[in-house]
C-alpha cells in the first residue's frame, strides 16, 4: 500500500489500500483529503480494500482497469489521466499477471503553486517521476503470468514500463527483493551489479528497512526479465528467441528455491 500526495493542495491517492484502517491512520495523521483509490489489479490482496475504503470515504473515486476490482467507480484504459492538485497520474495498461492489470505512472506539474521561478515549491523535486507497478514489475522480477503471455509480460515490462524515463522510480506491490535477486543471480552469475544489489537489499532487510524504491534503470541492470537480448540471460535459458527466454525464466523462477 501507497499514500500519494500532492503537497501543494494536499490532496492524496491510496494505492491498493487492502488495509483500509491503516491507510486511513495515515491520511489523518498527515492531514490530508482523500480523493483517490487507485488500484493496480483485482487480487484481494490489492483490492480487497476498496469497499472499506469507500464507506469510509463516500466522495472518494475508485480507480481501476478491470470489472472484477471490488468497488470500482471508474474505470480506466491506457493513456488515460486522472489529475490529483499538481501531479499528473497516466494510466498504464500492463496485462499478464491479470488482464486489467493496471500501472500508474505520476509526473509533477513544474510549478505548481505557479508563482517563484526556480526551485519547486511543494517540497518535491518537481522534476521526480514514480510508476507503481503493482504485480508486474517487482524489484529484480515480475508477477506470475495468470491470465497472459510471455508476448504480453514482454510488452508490458520491456516496452511500456522500459520505455519510461530511467530516473522513474519504480514501487511495487510487493517485496519480494531478496528472493527475486538470487534467482537473478542464478541466471547471471558474473552480473556484478546483481551482486551488489543484493548484498545491499540483505542488509536493507536484516535492519528492517525497505528495498523499494527502485528506478527503471536499476531494473534494466539486475532484472532478468527485462534482460531478455543479453547473451548471459540467452545461454541461461538455452533459448535465442525473446519470448521463448522469457517463457523459460518464468517458469524456471516458479520452481526456483531461494
Ligand atoms: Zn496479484
Amino acid at each position: 500500500m501507497y499514500l500519494l500526495i500532492d503537497e501543494s493542495t494536499r490532496h492524496a491517492a491510496a494505492i491498493d489500500p487492502v488495509n483500509a484502517s491503516a491507510i486511513a491512520t495515515a491520511v489523518h495523521d498527515h492531514g490530508v483529503e482523500l480523493k483517490a483509490v487507485l488500484t493496480t489489479h483485482h487480487h484481494y490482496d490489492h483490492a480487497n480494500g476498496n469497499a472499506d475504503m469507500l464507506g469510509m470515504y463516500p466522495e472518494i473515486t475508485i480507480y481501476g482497469g478491470d470489472s472484477r476490482v471490488q468497488a470500482l467507480t471508474k474505470s480506466v484504459n491506457h493513456g488515460d489521466t486522472i489529475k490529483l492538485g499538481s501531479l499528473n497520474i497516466e494510466c498504464l495498461s500492463t496485462p499478464c499477471h491479470t488482464k486489467g492489470h493496471i500501472c500508474y505512472y505520476v509526473t509533477c506539474d513544474p510549478d505548481p503553486l505557479g508563482s517563484n521561478p526556480g526551485p519547486p515549491t511543494n517540497g518535491a523535486l518537481a522534476s521526480e517521476k514514480v510508476v507503481f507497478t503493482g504485480d508486474t514489475l517487482f524489484v529484480a522480477g515480475c508477477g506470475r503470468f495468470f491470465e497472459g503471455s510471455p508476448e504480453q509480460m514482454d510488452y508490458s515490462l520491456n516496452v511500456i514500463l522500459g520505455n519510461l524515463p530511467p530516473d522513474t522510480k519504480v514501487y511495487c506491490g510487493h517485496e519480494y527483493t531478496v528472493a527475486n535477486l538470487k534467482f537473478a543471480l542464478s541466471v547471471e552469475p558474473q552480473n556484478v551489479d546483481i551482486k551488489s544489489k543484493l548484498n545491499w537489499a540483505q542488509n536493507r532487510v536484516a535492519k528492517k528497512e525497505p528495498t523499494i524504491p527502485s528506478t527503471i534503470a536499476d531494473e534494466k541492470k539486475t532484472n532478468p526479465f527485462m534482460r531478455l537480448k543479453r547473451s548471459s540471460v540467452k545461454k541461461y535459458t538455452g533459448e535465442q528467441d525473446e519470448l521463448e527466454v522469457m517463457a523459460v525464466l518464468r517458469h524456471r523462477k516458479n520452481e526456483f528455491q531461494a
